[in-house]
């Protein structure tokens, strides 16, 4: 039994996993919830490397794979980078080299998740915590256009609304839980205190809030996003009478109207609030590593993400070198697809453009990307067939555990192999 794995699913790292080990094969995994449970587990591989030869896939050695993945990067005006937030940071470093080596684009999954949420925190600052902080301390949770009882399922507790801590022993009943989201979504469902807001609204109500708290709510208005404003005098009310709160957002407010503008006024909320008590905020991420692919980025470059290595030097400007940017106005002549899925989760102008060019996949799962690939590398499972370091959704850092053998090499040695090969282009031109 390998005692306190993490699980390489979502943004909460959970780091209390138990699993079942027999001749090297998984046959149980103990408290993990199904999400993570499903992916310790493993589920259909992609067996053998893979390239395109008459318009069909066929089975290759990983020296061809990397030969053809080398080959395509190397003769591209401005190849793509993209993915990294399910592996781990040593992989990270390695693609970060390789973006630099062919003059290209990195950039990673937050470019369409919370990508927005980073600009805000660059424009503002963030009062942050750890999620043991509030676990420990808060007795005030908001939830933000964020759904974790699906999409973080231990969220709640392990961390927050129900979990208990040093200075929070009675869980869920010493707690207060306000939920902010376009509809009654689970988490909804067992709030203390539901604001139901129009979609697109959310910069309209943090602004009241902030009017409301700042004692000017003489100037809102009696309904704002179709909310009543006692409901949100009510909100107010919590918020600066709790000991220690903490608003916890999710894609819901980072993707509607607003964008980043809609965190920044998030964050200035707070910077409010801790006039009157303390107060945190932290983005809900999803992908298990995509803080720690910010944080790679931002010591290695500079920048977070959508870093352009074409002017020799980093360059960071979302709106122009952010993945669907390049993809949409055509500008991406070779695509490498790192442990992520954009065929299932971009627009669709930009798939169209990713079918125009040649793709590189490397993942240990055939997913809708791999219909365009025209490279498939296979490889080990991070935090299962493979360790390294991933960064939890507060910034802390952890090493994540390996725990079966592979017969698949690591992200980081594919990456490496791809380096060293175009290294070895270059000096033969
Ligand atoms: S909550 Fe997230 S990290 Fe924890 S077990 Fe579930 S999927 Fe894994």
């Amino acid at each position: 039994m390998a005692e306190d794995v993490l699980c390489p699913f979502c943004g909460c790292l959970c780091d209390d996993i138990k699993v079942e080990v027999e001749n090297d094969q998984i046959v149980g995994v103990k408290r993990a919830c199904k999400l993570g449970s499903s992916k310790i587990r493993g589920h259909e591989r992609t067996k053998a490397p893979m390239v395109r030869k008459d318009e069909e896939l066929v089975e290759t050695s990983y020296e061809e794979a990397y030969d053809r993945a080398a080959k395509i990067l190397k003769d591209a005006k401005r190849p793509l980078l993209y993915g990294w937030c399910s592996t781990v940071c040593e992989t990270h470093k390695k693609g970060i080299l390789l973006a630099e080596e062919v003059g290209g684009v990195i950039d990673s999954t937050a470019t369409v998740c919370h990508g927005p949420s980073i600009i805000g925190i660059e424009e503002k600052g963030l009062a942050g915590s750890t999620l043991g902080q509030i676990k420990n301390r808060a007795d005030l949770i908001v939830f933000w256009g964020a759904n974790p009882a699906e999409a973080h399922p231990r969220h709640t507790l392990r961390y927050s609304s129900n979990s208990t801590g040093m200075f929070t022993p009675d869980g869920r009943k010493g707690r207060k839980v306000i939920v902010v989201d376009v509809r009654e979504t689970r988490t909804a469902k067992n709030a203390d205190k539901f604001l139901l807001i129009k979609p697109g609204t959310d910069y309209e109500v943090i602004s009241a809030l902030r009017m409301i708290v700042a004692g000017k709510g003489e100037i809102v208005p009696e309904k704002v996003a179709g909310v009543a404003k006692s409901d949100l005098e009510e909100a107010a009310e919590m918020m600066k009478a709790a000991r220690f709160g903490a608003i916890l957002f999710g894609l819901g407010m980072t993707h509607s109207r607003g964008r980043y503008k809609n965190v920044d006024n998030a964050l200035s909320l707070v910077a409010d609030l801790n006039g009157f008590t303390k107060f945190v905020v932290m983005a809900m991420r999803g992908h298990y590593n995509v803080a720690g692919f910010g944080q790679v980025c931002a010591w290695e470059t500079g920048f977070p993400m959508s870093v352009d290595f074409s002017r020799g030097a980093p360059y960071f400007n979302p709106g122009e070198t952010a993945a669907c940017d390049l993809l949409a106005k055509r500008e991406a002549d070779a695509m490498m697809v790192v442990a992520a899925d954009p065929v299932s989760n971009f627009p669709r102008a930009t798939v169209e453009g990713m079918a125009e060019i040649p793709v590189i996949q490397i993942d240990p799962f055939p997913n809708p990307t791999t219909l365009l690939a025209d490279v498939v590398i296979p490889s080990a499972v991070c935090g299962v067939e493979a360790e390294g370091t991933a960064y939890r959704m507060d910034g802390l850092s952890l090493r994540m555990k390996k725990v079966v053998d592979s017969p698949y090499p690591t992200d980081e040695a594919i990456i490496q192999n791809i380096l060293d090969r175009v290294r070895r282009l270059g000096d033969d031109n």
